[in-house]
């Protein structure tokens, strides 16, 4: 390029990183360079190419550095952040009711207020960017409001839900709707948020058992009217597969599909007790799953890999971190490959089911088409937004790194994770959260803390740690 040649003026210009796309030709380019405009990725190439090319505003310089796409958390519950190691606690007592999630997870969410929510937020998205993941789904909590003000804030993409539930029967008064009333506010929500450059709302039914028809029947009318998808949990207990036998003589996916409420636009978090021909309804009504593979192998064998292989879209998440206390996407992606190295056996002189790579690239590419996000996230390439993940390499336990894409499917885990973008912005650098200050928030927090987990030990009739 001579002088004459006019700088092609961008935004952002990441420079020296090895690029590991997770395009579909899985390419991989050593020092590379990835030039960003506004919230898009512009150009890939390598840093050579780049130093006369490009006139940018700000340069993130990433030598040594591994950059792949953010993580998707496919199935997170923001507004359990705080019971972060407490339900072990009362395991170890040796007093853990069943099914968890009705026994502790809904009488914790019943009673939390706006703020708690806000802040649990902010301690979870800021996990989850610290771990490398860029854009998450909510199950569906309290206050979403909150959630989508606290994602705002943190600069991280999402998809935020409210919980509902309408049974009359084992609730706490607190979380119970009235149907109407739980498919307006729904559908307020959706429309409240479909303007935000990031965030957005999604419906959410909670769970088969604490949802009647009538709400389901129209949560699926308002997911066509307003074209949004509907996230959900199904198939993740033998208690639920019990239920649905008992009041319909047939497996959950089966109720839904003969009402009618099994589609593309449902979301199905776990997935786990699925029988073969519920595997075909979801490849046939082209539903989406989530595997969350640190919860999922204590419900039952899980189908992942055969859901991999039959195209379904399925992405990886977390589930929260009430139940395994961590938001680190890499941990979920090893757990998903041993799991199903355990479910599915690796037979003599056969490669393994799976492996690593391929369940790094699942978590990226089927976690994005899960997100109905495909055409936006989920690979490093010209378009795409620019959601971005450094790894930094320079860890003992990482050395050599010998293939980049062997070194973040293998040795790679979130604490590596050194600066993130997330829509062209820079939110992490050097392990520093640049969009908020986290020390206020901290005291608050601390503050906040003890409240919410006293009313919690009394809806749940645990004398905490007064006794
Ligand atoms: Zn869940």
């Amino acid at each position: 390029m001579n002088d004459a040649q006019a700088k092609q003026t961008i935004s952002l210009l990441i420079v020296g990183a090895d690029i590991a796309t997770f395009d579909d030709n899985d390419t991989l380019v050593r020092q590379g360079a990835i030039a960003i405009d506004g919230d898009t990725i512009v150009w890939i190439g390598t840093a050579a190419e780049a130093r006369d090319k490009f006139d940018a505003a700000e340069t993130l310089r990433a030598s040594g550095m591994i950059a792949m796409p953010g993580f998707i958390d496919c199935h997170v519950h923001t507004a359990q952040q705080f019971l972060h190691g407490k339900l072990p606690s009362v395991r170890r007592k040796g007093e853990l009711r069943s099914p968890m999630w009705q026994r502790y997870l809904i009488p914790f969410e019943s009673g939390l207020e706006p703020e708690d929510v806000y802040a649990s937020g902010i301690a979870a998205y800021s996990a989850m960017i610290r771990s490398g993941t860029t854009c998450f789904l909510e199950a569906g909590g309290p206050f979403p409001d909150e959630m989508g003000r606290a994602a705002g804030d943190i600069g991280i993409r999402g998809r935020i839900a409210m919980s509902t539930m309408d049974t009359t029967d084992d609730l706490p008064a607190h979380s119970r709707m009235d149907t109407a009333d739980a498919l307006r506010r729904s559908e307020e929500l959706v429309v409240r948020w479909k303007d935000h450059p990031r965030v957005n709302a999604w419906l959410s039914l909670r769970q088969l058992m604490v949802n009647t028809e009538p709400l389901r029947l129209g949560m699926r009318d308002l997911s066509h009217a307003l074209d949004t998808p509907i996230h959900t949990h199904l198939a993740e207990g033998t208690y639920e597969v019990d239920f649905a036998i008992r009041n319909w003589s047939m497996r959950s996916a089966e109720y839904l599909e003969k009402t009618g409420c099994l589609d593309h636009h449902v979301h199905a978090a776990h997935s786990v007790l699925l029988s073969l021909n519920e595997l075909d309804l979801y490849a046939a009504r082209d539903v989406s799953a989530c595997h969350c593979s640190l919860n999922n192998y204590t419900m039952g064998r899980p189908r992942l890999l055969e859901m991999m292989r039959r195209n379904i879209r399925v992405g990886l998440g977390t589930d929260g971190a009430a139940t395994r206390a961590s938001l680190d996407m890499f941990q979920v992606m090893h757990g998903a490959v041993l799991g199903q190295q355990a479910v599915n056996g690796t037979p003599y002189h056969c490669d393994p089911p799976v492996t690593h790579e391929q369940m790094l690239k699942q978590a990226f590419r089927g976690g994005a088409r899960a997100a109905r996000l495909e055409q936006h996230i989920g690979q490093l390439a010209v378009g795409m937004k620019a959601d971005i993940v450094l790894v930094a390499t320079d860890d003992l336990d990482q050395f050599p790194n010998y293939d980049p894409i062997i070194t973040l499917a293998e040795s790679a885990v979130g604490r590596d994770v050194r600066d993130v973008v997330i829509d062209g912005r820079i939110v992490m650098k050097d392990r520093e959260l640049l969009t908020l200050d986290l020390e206020p928030m901290r005291e608050r927090v601390r503050h906040q803390y003890k409240t919410i987990m006293s009313r919690f030990d009394l809806a749940i009739g645990d004398p905490g740690d007064a006794a």
